[in-house]
């Protein structure tokens, strides 16, 4: 998911310059989530609230912006991870307390969801929605006795796993993260404006300047007084997410200090150096493959060429919920090149393999166009285990490199050779010490005991 959030000082509830900017933050962070999109606003008195599913661009008319008037906004773009495909599902949350109404945005996935809900179930909390977040609201809502940085406070010593959250009240704006930084969030700032962020991307496309990441365990809350950061919670342990290097991430963001751009094209030359392959030409799979196919080969010194052409607006095919409708999507999306690969022998590179239907596809694609080789280089190690922590990679039934040796997998998608990039390669390419990041899809080490 992608989460946004902004305060306007000079406090104009009248004006829907709030709601605008979170459209356009939205807008760049859509690659984090095409399920559903909402945002809220809080014009001093109450919170309005829009949401609905599909794209931003679907969502949000002129409109339904000019309704959205106050001078807090948060927004929510959905990926679903828990809970299903509804709109009950989408974000943000917009609740009540003791002090007020509350709206919420969430990226992550808590591990002890299941604990919490029937810890507050038996306290006579009830439910609408199937989603972690909405435990997070609720225990918000429970320690509301408290002043709100206390009940955030506790509410995060209470949930275990990923989240980065945006959160508005009537009169404040507020932005934690997890203690271990698992889920990206930073702040910035537009013309004397605070704005909270999943990825700096969003802040370059409002015209904000970036001032840092919000700290593993980290508060802030931003009111009429500015902005006061609150350390809530330490862990000895970060754990960044390695996949939003290798693929959820914009390019153009750089999170935790590390540029995502460069991250990709150091592990495409990693991938290059470590698999030798005779080729003609390296495509990538668009648009996730892309830096990584020219780190490959601007270091092997083999020809970077378009060999396949993506179609920019259709949602991500693996957001689709049927294997059939799935196999359907990739076609819609991707059209090879005829021109560029027949007759070469290419290198086709793409960020990962999850459930291996996506190479599958385009290797048979290749070979349909004409290609004489297809030699497949992906810039991940193999994914060998689900994620917990808020990335689809699937149940571990699903993924391929769970059940198959790369022998096998190469057999299955039908490529002339199949190289990953190690996972020793995989870390020296991020610049991050490995000791900050998770990487447990690849390599099994689950910074937080999964209870679910
Ligand atoms: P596969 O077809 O092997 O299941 O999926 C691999 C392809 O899906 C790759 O091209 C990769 O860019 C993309 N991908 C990997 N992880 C995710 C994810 O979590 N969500 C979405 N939408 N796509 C993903
Ligand atoms: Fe990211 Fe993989 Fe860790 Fe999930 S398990 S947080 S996808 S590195
Ligand atoms: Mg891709």
């Amino acid at each position: 998911c992608g989460v946004f959030g902004i305060y306007l000082k000079d406090g104009d509830n009248t004006s829907t310059e709030a709601a605008r900017i979170t459209f356009y933050g939205l807008y760049a962070l859509q690659h984090r989530g095409q399920e559903s999109a909402g945002i809220a606003v809080s014009n001093g008195q109450e919170i309005i609230l829009h949401k609905a599913m599909g794209l931003v661009s679907e969502v949000f008319s002129p409109d339904v912006i000019a309704k959205l008037a106050g001078h807090i906004a948060i927004g929510h773009v959905r990926y679903s991870t828990t809970g299903e495909s509804h709109l009950s599902n989408a974000q943000p949350l917009v609740f009540r307390y003791l002090k007020g109404m509350v709206a919420l945005g969430h990226n992550g996935n808590l591990v002890n969801t299941t604990e919490l809900r029937t810890r507050l179930a038996t306290l006579g909390s009830v439910f609408q929605t199937t989603t972690d977040t909405e435990v997070i609201a609720n225990l918000i809502a429970r320690y509301s006795q408290n002043p709100l940085k206390d009940a955030l406070v506790k509410a995060m010593i209470d949930i275990k796993g990923a989240y980065s959250v945006v959160l508005a009240t009537e009169d404040r704006l507020v932005g934690f993260r997890d203690p271990m930084g698992i889920r990206p969030l930073c702040l910035g700032e537009l013309e004397g404006n605070y704005v909270l962020a999943s990825e700096s991307c969003a802040l370059d496309t409002v015209g904000a300047k970036f001032i840092r990441d919000i700290e593993p365990g980290e508060i802030v809350i931003i009111d009429s007084n500015g902005l006061s950061s609150h350390k809530a919670l330490y862990s000895t342990r970060r754990a960044h997410c390695i996949f939003e290097y290798i693929y959820f991430a914009r390019p153009d963001s750089t999170i935790d200090g590390t540029n995502v751009n460069r991250a990709r094209r150091a592990m495409g030359r990693q991938l290059a150096r470590e698999n030798r392959v005779e080729a003609d030409i390296v495509i990538s799979v668009p648009d996730s493959g892309t830096s990584a196919a020219l780190g490959y080969s601007k270091e092997s010194g083999i020809p970077f060429e378009e060999g396949l052409m993506k179609n920019r607006y259709i949602g991500r095919t693996f957001i689709q919920p049927t294997q059939k409708m799935r196999d359907t999507g990739v076609r819609l999306k991707l059209n090879p090149v005829v021109e560029t690969v027949r007759g070469k022998r290419v290198i086709l590179v793409d960020d990962s393999i999850v459930r291996g239907t996506t190479s599958k596809k385009i290797v048979s694609m290749l070979k349909g166009a004409g290609a004489k080789e297809v030699h497949v280089a992906v810039a991940s190690p193999p994914t060998i285990c689900p994620c917990y922590y808020g990335i689809d990679t699937s149940r571990r039934e699903e993924l391929i490199a769970a059940k198959m040796n790369v022998e096998a997998i190469r057999e299955f998608i039908g490529a002339d050779s199949l190289h990953y990039i190690s996972v020793e390669g995989m870390f020296e390419a991020i610049e991050n010490s490995r000791e900050s990041m998770c990487a447990a899809c690849f390599n099994g080490e689950y910074p937080i005991p999964v209870d679910d």
